[in-house]
């Protein structure tokens, strides 16, 4: 879960990091009325859930009330990234004298967290740790321990930051570390963490996105949350109780077990097809659950073909049919299904599934070459 800037910061100010003073605004009158009650002159802010904005147009600098105004018009309603602005945020502009990079998220090779610091914050950071990876540097805490004040103040030094902010940047990622580890964030970012003309130090803008799997325990960060229009079916899915992730190909995919559905990837990968999703039922999945497994796979406009890999344990093979017969009685689908049934009653499944609009393979690969000729 993605939060906005504003909510970040909201965040970040309450863990003692300094962040300009600020209003959201949702029209071009609350924008020039905000930067009035602020003080000229202000950032207009677009708060879309991605990065980039400055570089898109969703950023612009306001030294008149008419000009928030006019920049907040601007920006209201305008596509970034394919997601259309419906709120601004209004902030004092920073006076900056140098922009840094401080972020901290998981580093899975280490498995340990990783803050990570740049005195050449700002642009693209991905693109520095393409091109310049020695130029961010970075500390491992123990997550048992937080992220301590001498790792804090060596990533400083590390880091080259200034002699007169090392003190206070050292300060800013130990709160940070408290943020991420606080809000089980898999993502707490500052960039650019500015350090303004008079060497004070403002984080300019804020990224923090939540493990969804831990929004259980984090109840008035998950009120929060916006569902966007791409992440209906996945909301769906998880309120039924089964994990579901949109991908970017044509093979619909329903299996049960996650690893089930990793190996059935692999083999439409190895068919020469893509994966448009990944669905596990997970283990003992009723008729109910397999019915609404595949409406929700079959919502997704991209794909063209469903493939059902079901090898039964606890699953049993006669529920996992009578789901995708009901189905097919109420619509027939609008692209070609292909099962591979094993395991337990999968006879029983397969004498039930007789005569229906669909496609059975005795094998994983068999069935998964089938259903990618057919998404083709
Ligand atoms: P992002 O592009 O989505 O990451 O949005 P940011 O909030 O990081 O803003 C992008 C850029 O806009 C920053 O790197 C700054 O150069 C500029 N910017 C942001 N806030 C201010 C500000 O208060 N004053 C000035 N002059 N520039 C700002
Ligand atoms: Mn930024």
């Amino acid at each position: 879960m993605k939060l906005h800037e504003f909510q970040a910061k909201a965040v970040l100010s309450s863990a003692g990091i300094p962040i300009p003073d600020g209003r959201p605004a949702l029209s071009p009158d609350e924008a020039a009325s905000a930067a009035i009650a602020l003080g000229l002159p202000v950032v207009v802010k677009a708060q879309v859930h991605v990065g980039g904005r400055g570089k898109a147009g969703g950023i612009k600098l306001a030294k008149t009330a008419d000009e928030a105004r006019s920049h907040a018009s601007a920006i209201l309603g305008k596509d970034i990234k394919g997601l259309r602005v419906e709120k601004l945020y209004v902030e004092r502009a920073a006076r900056i004298a140098k922009e840094l990079y401080l972020g901290v998220t998981l580093d899975r090779d280490r498995r340990r967290p990783v803050v990570m610091l740049s005195t050449v914050g700002g642009m693209e950071i991905e693109e520095v740790a393409a091109s310049d990876p020695e130029k961010i540097a970075r500390g491992w805490p123990n997550p048992l321990l937080g992220f301590l004040p001498f790792e804090a103040r060596a990533l400083c030094v590390d880091a080259d930051v200034p002699a007169a902010q090392r003190a206070g940047v050292a300060e800013i990622a130990m709160k940070l570390y408290r943020v991420y580890a606080g809000t089980d964030a898999m993502l707490a970012e500052i960039n650019p963490l500015f350090i303004q003309e008079d060497g004070s130090l403002l984080a300019g803008d804020a990224k923090l996105e939540l493990d969804d799997n831990a929004l259980y325990r984090q109840a008035d960060l998950a009120k929060l949350k916006e569902v966007g229009k791409d992440e209906e079916a996945e909301e769906r899915a998880r309120a039924l109780g089964f994990s579901y992730v949109q991908l970017d190909g044509d093979v619909g995919i329903i299996g049960n077990g996650a690893g089930l559905v990793m190996g059935t990837l692999d083999a439409v990968r190895n068919a020469g097809g893509h994966a448009a999703n990944f669905l596990d039922v997970g283990g003992g999945a009723r008729e109910s659950v397999v019915k609404a497994a595949l409406e929700i796979v079959l919502s997704n406009p991209r794909v063209k073909s469903v493939l059902i890999n079901i090898f039964g344990g606890i699953t049993r093979g006669d529920e996992v049919a009578k789901g995708i017969l009901a189905v097919l009685r109420d619509s027939k689908p609008r692209v070609p299904l292909v099962i591979r049934l094993s395991g337990t009653e999968a006879e029983a499944g397969r004498k039930l599934l007789e005569g229906a609009p669909l496609v059975s393979r005795a094998t994983m690969d068999e069935a998964a070459a089938e259903a990618v000729r057919l998404a083709k």
